[in-house]
């Protein structure tokens, strides 16, 4: 009788109407919730008691009818069982999409009313309060108490020991996982499938977390699906026990991910797992307290940074770097160490010309010139060949310095007295 309960809930690939190829449901595995209250290695030391090359594939945060019908399409294409974590406020939204969970034979599981991601930190009346008002919602949408599976998901997986032991007060068993596809993030679709396989291939086996309500899970799905029958993995499906459908019976290191056997020398030294590392040039350890995050909206680039960084593993860390901020340069200091020059070191005042023009050159020599037009005598006698002047006469000897000087210096007056009248009839020609 037992042995006809379960295989009527398994559905193999050759049961699988329509479609010979599917990848079907393997097995059923009946858990005691209250024997084993925690279980995801991500998390917990236990997980479910899976053999290699099992999977168990766990939804999160619907329903939402356009992407989770599809999902439960794409399942029942393939004849697969999975589990579902319900929010109580999308159940109340959207009841219908929890009664088709149940009516295609999925198990239904509850994720809080409200979604929230602080779990971790809120009072725990209020986690109680998310976790008895989720569950009242679920069941409300299914109509029927029975249909709702003692299993509860915290919300971005954020554990805290109250609400772990709350949950398991109620005989409610708390599910983490074994590892993600991170596709509540800003990936492609793509990505999805490859994270699923790379991280189910580096354990072995395990429960997986998905979201149906993402578009991009249900885009990757079929790939994941195909992939998995074409690897040789099989689909178990887990029911809680009840009065007339007792546990499966397992035994306690197969609720271990890698039990220790006797087959195995334990006097080396410990192994590192092959799951921490496998990806670890490509992608960090994903981060548990901004999981299932981007839930109901979009989240910038800036916002998911900000996310991350505020909370790394659960930890509060820092808006801002603690070393000390870089200053600006003070580049306003650059223009009092090299002042522009000002404008009239290079002009010649108009007034000049005017007393240049009124003076003959006759008058230049016997009438003493204003102060402007000695500024301009000396600039053009220094142009001309004057400044020669200012070098030492000893150094040109005793007869050719002061021939040179003077020749010099009545080149340089004669030259000087042709650059001011040149200058005075520019002057004239341009006023
Ligand atoms: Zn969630």
């Amino acid at each position: 009788m037992l042995l006809t309960g379960i295989g009527a809930q398994a559905a193999s690939a050759a049961d699988c109407p329509g479609h010979p190829d599917a990848l079907g449901t393997s097995r059923t595995l009946v858990v005691d919730p209250r024997e084993h209250p925690r279980i995801g290695t991500m998390q917990y030391p236990e997980t479910l008691p899976l053999a290699d090359h099992e999977v168990v594939l766990t939804f999160d945060d619907g329903p939402l009818p356009r992407n989770s019908n599809q999902v439960l399409d794409i399942l029942a294409a393939e004849c697969v069982k999975a589990t579902f974590f319900e929010i109580g406020r999308m159940a109340t939204a959207y009841p219908e999409g929890v009664r088709k969970l149940r009516d295609a034979g999925h198990t239904i599981g509850s994720h809080s009313q409200n979604h929230p991601l602080t779990m971790n930190r809120m009072p725990i009346e209020r986690a109680r309060q998310e976790i008895d008002d989720g569950i009242a919602s679920v069941k409300a949408a299914l109509g029927d108490d029975a249909a709702l599976s003692p299993f509860f998901r915290i919300p971005g997986l954020m554990r805290a020991q109250g609400v772990e032991d709350y949950l398991a007060s109620q005989g409610i068993q708390v599910w983490s996982a074994d590892f993600l596809a991170d596709d509540w993030r800003h990936i492609s679709s793509s990505r999805v499938y490859d994270l699923a396989m790379q991280r189910l291939e580096a354990k072995g086996r395990g429960i997986l977390l998905l979201h149906d309500i993402q578009a991009r899970t249900v885009a990757a799905l079929p790939r994941i699906l195909r992939e998995l029958k074409a690897r040789g993995y099989r689909i178990v499906h887990v029911v809680p026990e009840t009065p007339q459908l007792p546990a499966t019976s397992t035994e306690p290191p197969q609720w271990q991910l890698h039990p220790p056997s006797e087959n195995v020398a334990i006097s080396h030294w410990p192994k590192i797992p092959n799951f921490v590392f496998a990806e670890a040039a490509i992608l960090p350890a994903p981060s548990l307290s901004d999981l299932d995050w981007q839930d109901e909206r979009s989240m910038t680039p800036a916002e998911s940074l900000d996310h991350a960084g505020r909370l790394a593993r659960g930890v509060p860390l820092p808006r801002e770097a603690p070393w000390p901020r870089q200053l600006p340069l003070p580049l306003d200091g650059a223009a009092t160490v090299l002042p522009v020059p000002a404008g009239n070191i290079f002009e010649i005042p108009e007034k000049s010309f005017a007393a240049i023009a009124l003076a003959s050159p006759r008058q230049q020599q016997t009438a003493p010139a204003g102060h402007e037009t000695d500024r301009i005598a000396k600039l053009i006698a220094a142009d001309s060949g004057q400044s020669r002047r200012t070098i030492p006469r000893k150094r040109f000897g005793r007869r050719g310095a002061p021939r040179l000087a003077g020749r010099g210096n009545g080149l340089a007056a004669r030259g000087g007295r042709r650059e001011l009248k040149h200058l005075v009839q520019v002057k004239k020609r341009s006023v």
